[in-house]
């Protein structure tokens, strides 16, 4: 790895979603887009449930990460995450049924409902979409 390089790995409990070096990435911190360039000082923060932007050779590609903790240190970035999905493994009928279902859930206002769950479920879909869209 030179040193205008770092290595990213996004992990999930079922696999291994990305294991690459990169140049640059922007990530969903839950306090706001972070961007990370080699040689940046060591940090760890919660994520958000959002779009991770990734630069290599000049090309951009995105990883959905559904929330979960990132760790920068020694040009290594380390994402743990319940789930993730780089964007072209994205299923859009699959996220627009999950939005369709969450949205329903809210709409529903009976008490059974776990709002944060149905919120929660509705934010993947909907930046699962976004990522797919463009
Ligand atoms: P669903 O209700 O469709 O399962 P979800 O948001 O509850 O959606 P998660 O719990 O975030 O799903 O993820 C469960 C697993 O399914 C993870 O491995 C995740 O990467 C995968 N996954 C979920 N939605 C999609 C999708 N639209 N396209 C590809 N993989 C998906």
């Amino acid at each position: 790895m030179s040193e205008n390089n770092q290595r990213l790995e996004i992990v999930t409990p079922q696999k291994k979603v990305f294991s690459e070096n990169v140049d640059f990435l922007v990530a969903p911190g839950s306090e706001g887009e972070l961007g990370i360039l080699p040689k940046h000082a060591p940090l760890i923060t919660s994520l958000d449930i959002g779009i991770m932007r990734v630069q290599q050779d000049k090309k951009y590609t995105k990883v959905v990460v559904t929330g979960g903790f990132m760790e920068v240190r020694d040009n290594r970035v380390t994402v743990l995450a319940n789930a993730a999905e780089r964007v072209e493994e994205i299923d859009v009928q699959r996220a627009e049924a999950a939005k369709q279902r969450a949205e329903e859930r809210l709409a529903s206002k009976s008490e059974d409902i776990d709002l944060l769950r149905a919120e929660l479920a509705l934010k993947r879909a909907i930046m699962r979409l976004k990522a797919a869209a463009h």
